[in-house]
């Protein structure tokens, strides 16, 4: 009797020193962003999980320069700078398109080919400029969203999702944002652009960023 007490005592040990080693998230998170938009999809992700969303600017965080290499660091300086200026958990995303045409281009850039007034039809103008002095009609492309948690330990996880398709010209659809217009995922003959919201989100890279923190981190199939 006794020792099967201690048997299950050690058995609940060993699940929490696995849950704390994954870093099993709170109750209530950070969002690294100021951006509204972003904070209600976040919320809208978590609603199911009970988990309350704050953002950086409940702490009055100013958003750090990107100056990483790749979006899961960026994603990470982001997290980082937003678990130290709140003493939270916090996550953060970086995304961004990549056009095998343009060697991977805008990639880490792509929200800034559309300059301080965020104005993406000069953005798509010019990849299609790119495109046309390469003499390129047609190019493979994919999105790609990094998801990095941050715990107040320095503990940290990256999460990478893809959505795999090509480029079209000229941009069609009102729906969505950035590069949605001239974006067509693989087995689809509409851009993210025509797509109805709820779709897109279905198979978006952010989609699949998200879908791989909860598996693990939501413990959610
Ligand atoms: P971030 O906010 O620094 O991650 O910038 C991401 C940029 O990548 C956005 O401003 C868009 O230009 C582009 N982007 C990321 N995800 C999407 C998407 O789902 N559709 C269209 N453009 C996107």
């Amino acid at each position: 009797m006794v020792l099967r007490r201690l048997l299950i005592n050690r058995r609940n040990y060993l699940n929490n020193s696995i849950n704390m080693s994954l870093g099993i998230l709170d109750e209530e998170i950070v969002i690294a962003s100021h951006n509204s938009g972003k904070i209600k999809e976040f919320r809208d992700l978590f609603k199911k999980y009970k988990i309350k969303i704050k953002s950086a600017s409940d702490f009055n965080i100013v958003e750090p320069e990107e100056t990483g290499p790749t979006f899961s660091d960026n994603a990470l300086i982001k997290a980082r700078e937003t678990m130290k200026g709140s003493g939270q958990v916090s996550i953060a995303d970086d995304s961004g398109l990549c056009v095998n045409a343009l060697d991977g281009d805008p990639g880490i850039y792509s929200a800034r080919w559309a300059g301080e007034d965020k104005n993406f039809s000069r953005a798509i103008d010019i990849i299609k400029d790119k495109l046309e002095n390469k003499k390129v009609k047609k190019t493979k492309a994919h999105f790609v969203c990094s998801l990095a948690v941050v715990w107040p330990n320095q503990q940290y996880k990256v999460y990478e999702g893809k959505v795999y398709g090509k480029i079209s010209f000229p941009p069609r659809g009102n729906n969505g944002f950035g590069y949605d217009p001239i974006f067509i995922p693989n087995g689809y003959k509409i851009t993210f652009g025509e797509m109805d919201p709820s779709e897109k989100h279905s198979i978006s890279h952010r989609a699949n960023a998200f879908n791989l923190l909860k598996l693990e981190l939501l413990n959610d199939r």
